[in-house]
C-alpha cells in the first residue's frame, strides 16, 4: 500500500488544483484507498473515488432531459418471476419447461439477464449458436425480449441501458485526471464507456506483484500495474523470497477458539482496535460468532458484509411471522414470538364496542395474554380466536350480571376485549390462510405488523425495521398476485430474510471484520486472515447452468469464466497478502464438530509455514503437529471460566462464605446428595404427608377416580406430584399441517357416536343391524363431526377426508361388532356417571373404610341371564392389554372398581356385574375386547390391591415407578428427573416399595 499511496500524492501534488478521479470497482475500495491516503498525513483537493456507474449516472443525469428510474435489483428478480410465470403459463418455455418457478430460479435467471445486457447483448444482437442447444437458445432469447419489453413498459432503466445511454453523451474533458485502479472488473459495456470518457494520459495504481501463480490477465484499462514486490509476494515461489515477512500462523480446534484466539492477539498487542482487522474465506462460519462476541464482550466491531437481518428483533420477528401464517395462525407460534419479546399487541387497535371506555390506556401482560389464549384452546384459525373469545366473554359477561360487584371479573373481561379487539386488528391485516393467497396483502401485512407490534431494543433493530419497510414499499407496486401459499412464503423468504443490515467500512474505534475479497486496499496494521481450511478456502468451483462456460468463452465479451473462479480467489488472497503491511496472522480451524471429522489446512497454509521456517520441504504432516488448545486461553465469556475448571479435573468445592448468598445452590446441593444416596428420602418422594387431606378413608370430603387409582399404582411419584402438588402440564392445542385431532379428541367424538346412535336404538325399541343402521350411524357420524369441524378447523381438507374416513370406518366396525354382540345383551346404561356434578359417589368399601368413587361408565349392558355387563370404549392401541392378567401390577383397575361401584350405585346387589370388558371397536383395534370376569377371586385380589395403594397415600410413601416403560408417555419425565439416578442406587432407594405387594397382581 506504501507505493500506492505514494504515487497517489505524486498525483496529486502534480495536479494540485484539477479534478481528480480515482476510478474504482467500489465504493469500499474507494474508501480504503483514501484512508490508508489520509493516514500516512496526505491531503488533496479536488480528490474524487467513483465507479464506471457513477460516471454514467452522471452523464445521463447532466445531459437527459429524461427522468431516470433505475431497475433495483429486487425490482428486477420480482419482474423476472412474473415474466417466467407468464411465459411459463402460455407454453412459450421449452428447455426451462420442466423448471418450478421459483425465488431462485428467477434469481439465477434475473443474474444472466443482466450478465448477457452488460456483455452488449439485447434480444436482438444474441449469438443464438453460443448455446449448447438451439433450444437453449430460443428460451433465452425470449427471456430477454420480454424481460426488455417488460422493463421498457415500465419505463425502468437497467445499469446496462444507462452505459448505453451515458455512452452517447460523452465528452473528453482534458481538465480531469484519471486515475485507475489496478485490475478493474470491467463488464464489457463499462469498458467502452471508460474508453471513450479517458483521454490518452490517464495513471494507473500499481499493486505489489504476486509471484508463482498465474496472475489475472486483463485488457490496457483492466490490467493490473506492478509496483515493487514485498516479502510476501513470494509466498508461492520461495526460492526468489526476500526479506523477513511478519507472517505468523496458528490453528484451532473450533472456529469459535479460533476467534477467540485471534481476540487473545489483538489484546496482546495493545495496539488500538482499529489497527486490527479480521479477513474470513466464509462468512457463515464466522459472521454469527463474530456477531454473539461483539455482543457479549461490548466490542465495537464494523462488519464489511453487514449482518443478516434474521440478527434483529423484526428479523426475527419476519421469520416467525411467516411461520405463523403458513400454520394458519397457531397460538403456540404467536406464543413462541410473545416469548421471545418480538412482538406486542395493543397499539393504534380500534377497541371493539365493548361498554369500557379505558381499554386503549390499559395494557395486559405477557403471562396474562399467554394464560388467557391457553385457557381458551384456541389452537389456530382467526376464526377461532374470534369465536373461542367471542363465547368467553358472553360467558364471563353472564357471570358478571349476577355478580356486579365482583371487580376481578370486571377486569377479566376487560382483559378479554382488549386482547380480542387486537388480534382482530391484526388478522384484518394479515392475509387469511388459504392455499392461494395475494403476495401483496402478504407483504402489506408484515409490513403493518412491523410498523405497529415490532419490538425494538437497539439501534441495529431500528435500522433493520427501517430495511424492511424501505424493501416492502419498493417492492409493492409489482407484488399484486394471486400465488400458492408456499410460493408466497418462500418468495418473502427469499426477499426480506436475505437482506443484510449495517454493512460498513472500517470505521475509526472498530475492530473491521470482512471477506478477503475486499482486503486488497486495507491499510490495518494487524491482519488476520482465518477459515484458511480446504473446504472453505477453494472448495469446489462449479459451473453456472444457467449459462455454461463453453458458452461464456463463445459469447466472449469479458463475460468470466467460472472454472477460473478458485484461480482468481487465490490470487485475491495472495494479493490480500503481498499488498499488506505490518503483521499478517494466517488460521485455520482443523476439526469439523458437526461432522465429528478432522479438516486439512488449504495449501497456502503449508506455502506460509514453509516461508515462516524456511523449510521449503515441509509437508502436511508437520502442520498437523501444530497446537491446538481444546479451550481458550483468555477468558471472553462466563463459559471460557467453566471450560478450563472443566479441563483440570480438579473438583473444586464452593466456600461456605460464598454458599451463604446462593441459599438455593445449597438447597440443590442437598437434593443432589440425597437423589446419590442409598436412602429412601423426601427428594425421591418420602412425604411428611397430611393424612386427614390426602388419605380418601380419612377425608370424606375426598373421593377417587379409577384413573387417579391407576396412576397411583403405576407410579406414586406421578400421583404425587399430580393430586398432591398439583403440577399441570402445559396443555397447548398446537397446529400440525398433517393432523386434525388429536387422541383424546377423537376418542371422545367416537364415544359420543357411539353412544348417540345407541340411544336411538334404545328409543325405537331396536337392535342393532348393519343392514338397516349402517345409514343411521353414518349420519350421527357426519353430524357430530360438523359440528366439531366448526368448533376445531382442521388443517386442510386432504387431513379432514382421511380422519373422517377413518372414523366412518370405525363407526362400520362398531356396528358389526354390536349385530353379532347384540343378540345376547341389551344396553341399559349410557356414560353411566356417578361422583360427578350432583350424583352421589359410589361407594367402595374396603376392610379399612368406605372409598368414594367417581366416573363415567360408558356403557353398562344386560345379558339375557340378568347378568351385567361393563362395557369401556378403547379408542387407542390395545398395547398393554392381554387376553389374561386382570391387573397388570396394579395399573388397571377400572374395569374391577366400576364392577363395584356400579352395583352399589344402582343397588344391584353384590356379584351383579359377572364381567367388564375393554372394547376397541377401530380400524386400529379391529374390535377386539378383552373380557375380565368378576368372580371372588379376581374381586378380593382388587380389594387387597385398593387396601395398599390407599396405605401409600397414608403414608406418604410415593415412590418413582420400578418399571420404565411407565415412564415412557409420562407427562411429568421432564420434572421427576428419574432417569438422572444410577440403575443401582433407584433399586437400593425401591428395596422396600409399598408398591410390592401390587405388583404381584399381574
Ligand atoms: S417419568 Fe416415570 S418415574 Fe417419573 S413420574 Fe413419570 S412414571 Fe413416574
Amino acid at each position: 500500500m506504501i507505493t500506492l499511496v505514494n504515487e497517489l500524492n505524486q498525483i496529486c501534488t502534480k495536479h494540485i488544483f484539477n479534478e481528480k478521479i480515482v476510478i474504482v470497482d467500489s465504493h469500499s475500495i474507494g474508501e480504503q484507498i483514501n484512508e490508508a491516503f489520509v493516514k500516512k498525513g496526505h491531503q488533496a483537493i479536488n480528490l474524487k473515488y467513483k465507479t464506471v456507474n457513477d460516471l454514467a449516472h452522471n452523464l445521463v443525469e447532466l445531459n437527459s432531459d429524461e427522468e431516470i428510474k433505475l431497475l433495483d435489483h429486487s425490482i428486477g428478480v420480482q419482474l423476472t418471476y412474473t415474466m417466467l410465470h407468464e411465459l411459463k403459463e402460455k407454453g412459450k418455455l421449452r428447455y426451462f419447461e420442466g423448471m418450478e418457478i421459483t425465488p431462485s430460479f428467477s434469481h439465477a435467471i434475473y443474474n444472466t439477464i443482466q450478465l448477457l445486457r452488460l456483455s452488449g447483448y439485447t434480444k436482438d444482437t444474441i449469438e443464438k449458436d453460443a448455446f449448447i442447444t438451439p433450444v437453449k437458445a430460443e428460451d433465452m432469447d425470449k427471456i430477454l425480449a420480454a424481460f426488455e419489453e417488460k422493463i421498457n413498459s415500465l419505463e425502468f432503466i437497467d445499469r446496462a441501458s444507462l452505459l448505453k445511454m451515458a455512452s452517447k453523451y460523452v465528452k473528453i474533458n482534458d481538465h480531469v485526471v484519471f486515475i485507475l485502479q489496478s485490475n478493474l472488473r470491467l463488464s464489457y459495456l463499462e469498458e467502452i464507456l471508460l474508453s471513450k470518457i479517458l483521454p490518452e494520459m490517464h495513471y494507473k495504481l500499481p499493486l505489489a506483484p504476486v509471484f508463482g501463480i498465474n496472475t489475472p490477465e486483463g485488457t490496457s484499462l483492466s490490467s493490473i500495474r506492478w509496483a515493487d514486490p514485498t516479502s510476501l509476494s513470494y509466498l508461492y515461489q520461495q526460492d526468489g523470497a526476500s526479506g523477513e515477512a511478519d507472517l505468523h500462523l496458528f490453528t484451532a480446534k473450533t472456529e469459535e477458539l479460533e476467534i477467540k484466539q485471534v481476540l487473545e492477539k489483538i489484546k496482546m498487542t495493545e495496539e488500538p482496535l482499529d489497527e486490527s482487522v479480521i479477513f474470513y474465506t466464509s462468512g457463515d462460519a464466522y459472521i454469527t460468532l463474530l456477531y454473539q462476541l461483539s455482543q457479549k464482550m461490548e466490542l465495537p466491531i464494523s462488519f464489511g458484509d453487514g449482518l443478516p437481518i434474521t440478527f434483529s428483533r423484526p428479523g426475527r420477528l419476519t421469520l416467525v411471522l411467516l411461520e405463523w401464517i403458513q400454520s394458519n395462525y397457531s397460538v403456540q407460534v404467536f406464543l413462541d414470538m410473545l416469548n421471545e419479546g418480538l412482538i406486542e399487541i395493543g397499539k393504534n387497535v380500534p377497541f371493539i364496542n365493548s361498554g369500557f371506555f379505558d381499554l386503549d390506556k390499559m395494557v395486559v401482560s405477557k403471562g396474562k395474554i399467554a394464560k388467557i389464549l391457553r385457557d381458551l384452546q384456541i389452537g389456530w384459525s382467526p376464526d377461532h380466536y374470534d369465536k373461542r373469545f367471542g363465547n368467553e366473554i358472553d360467558r364471563l359477561s353472564e357471570e358478571f350480571l349476577l355478580d356486579a360487584k365482583n371487580t376481578l371479573l370486571e377486569n377479566c373481561i376487560k382483559e378479554h376485549y382488549w386482547i380480542w379487539s387486537s388480534f382482530k386488528t391484526i388478522f384484518k391485516n394479515l392475509p387469511p390462510f388459504d392455499s392461494t393467497i395475494n403476495y401483496k396483502k402478504c407483504l402489506t401485512g408484515i409490513k403493518f405488523i412491523l410498523e405497529n407490534n415490532c419490538k425494538t431494543g437497539s439501534a441495529f433493530d431500528e435500522l433493520s425495521k427501517s430495511a424492511l419497510l424501505e424493501a416492502i414499499e419498493k417492492i409493492l407496486p409489482y407484488a399484486d398476485e394471486m400465488l400458492s401459499i408456499y410460493e408466497v412464503i418462500e418468495k418473502v423468504r427469499d426477499f426480506l430474510l436475505s437482506i443484510r443490515v449495517n454493512q460498513s467500512r472500517p470505521k475509526p474505534g472498530h475492530l473491521h471484520v470482512s471477506s478477503y475479497q475486499d482486503g486488497i486496499y486495507c491499510s490495518r496494521s494487524n491482519i488476520f486472515v482465518v477459515g484458511l481450511d480446504n473446504k472453505k478456502f477453494l472448495g469446489n468451483s462449479s459451473e453456472d447452468p444457467m449459462l455454461l462456460d463453453t458458452e461464456r468463452i463463445r459469447l466472449g465479451n469479458n463475460i468470466r469464466l467460472l472454472r477460473e473462479k478458485g484461480q482468481e480467489s487465490l490470487y485475491t488472497l495472495l494479493q490480500v497478502l503481498a499488498q499488506s503491511e505490518g503483521r499478517v496472522t494466517v488460521s485455520y480451524c482443523n476439526f469439523d464438530i458437526n461432522d465429528n471429522r478432522a479438516i486439512n489446512p488449504a495449501f497456502v497454509v503449508l506455502q506460509c509455514y514453509r516461508l515462516m521456517t524456511g523449510n521449503k520441504e515441509a509437508e502436511f504432516k508437520e502442520l498437523k503437529k501444530l497446537p491446538s488448545s481444546i479451550i481458550s486461553n483468555d477468558i471472553f465469556e462466563d463459559k471460557d471460566y467453566w471450560n478450563e475448571k472443566l479441563t483440570k479435573d480438579v473438583t473444586g468445592h464452593m466456600t461456605d462464605g460464598v454458599l451463604q448468598h446462593f441459599p438455593n445452590v445449597i438447597n440443590g446441593l442437598n437434593a443432589e446428595r440425597a437423589r446419590h444416596s442409598s436412602g429412601y428420602s423426601e427428594y425421591d418422594g418420602l412425604v411428611k404427608i397430611d393424612a386427614a387431606q390426602f388419605d380418601p378413608l380419612q377425608n370424606h370430603e375426598k373421593t377417587m377416580s379409577a384413573g387417579k387409582l391407576e396412576t397411583l399404582a403405576k407410579c406414586a411419584y406421578s400421583y404425587f406430584l399430580k393430586e398432591v402438588l398439583k403440577v399441570k402440564p402445559v396443555e397447548d392445542v398446537s397446529y400440525d399441517a398433517n393432523k386434525w385431532l388429536d387422541a383424546a379428541t377423537r376418542g371422545s367424538l367416537l364415544h359420543s357416536i357411539f353412544e348417540t346412535f345407541y340411544k336411538t336404538l334404545t328409543k325405537d325399541n331396536t337392535k342393532p343391524s348393519v343392514a338397516k343402521h349402517l345409514k343411521l350411524i353414518q349420519d350421527i357420524a357426519a353430524n357430530l363431526i360438523k359440528q366439531q369441524k366448526e368448533f376445531l378447523p382442521p388443517p386442510n381438507e386432504r387431513v379432514y377426508q382421511r380422519e373422517v374416513k377413518d372414523i366412518l370406518a370405525c363407526c362400520e366396525i362398531f356396528l358389526k361388532e354390536e349385530e353379532q354382540y347384540g343378540k345376547n345383551y341389551d344396553p341399559l346404561h349410557f356414560e353411566y356417571s356417578f361422583g360427578i356434578g350432583d350424583q352421589e359417589p359410589a361407594i367402595v368399601t374396603l376392610p379399612s373404610g368406605e372409598l368414594k368413587i367417581s366416573g363415567i361408565i360408558d356403557r353398562v349392558d344386560k345379558s339375557k341371564d340378568g347378568k351385567y355387563h361393563i362395557i369401556d370404549y378403547k379408542t387407542g392401541s390395545t398395547y398393554g392389554y392381554k387376553k389374561n392378567g386382570a391387573f397388570k401390577g396394579g395399573r388397571q383397575l377400572q374395569h374391577f372398581i366400576y364392577a363395584l361401584a356400579v352395583e352399589q350405585h344402582l343397588n344391584l346387589g353384590e356379584g351383579a356385574v359377572e364381567e367388564s370388558a375393554y372394547y376397541f371397536p377401530t380400524v386400529k383395534g379391529m374390535a377386539e375386547r378383552f373380557s375380565r370376569k368378576q368372580d371372588i377371586t379376581l374381586r378380593t385380589k382388587g380389594l387387597d390391591i385398593l387396601e395398599k395403594l390407599i396405605e401409600v397415600i397414608k403414608h406418604g410413601h410415593f415412590e418413582m415407578t420400578d418399571d420404565e416403560n411407565d415412564c415412557k408417555f409420562c407427562d411429568y419425565r421432564l420434572v421427576c428427573r428419574r432417569h438422572f439416578y444410577p440403575k443401582e442406587t433407584l433399586e437400593l432407594k425401591q428395596s422396600n416399595q409399598k408398591l410390592k405387594g401390587v405388583r404381584a397382581y399381574d
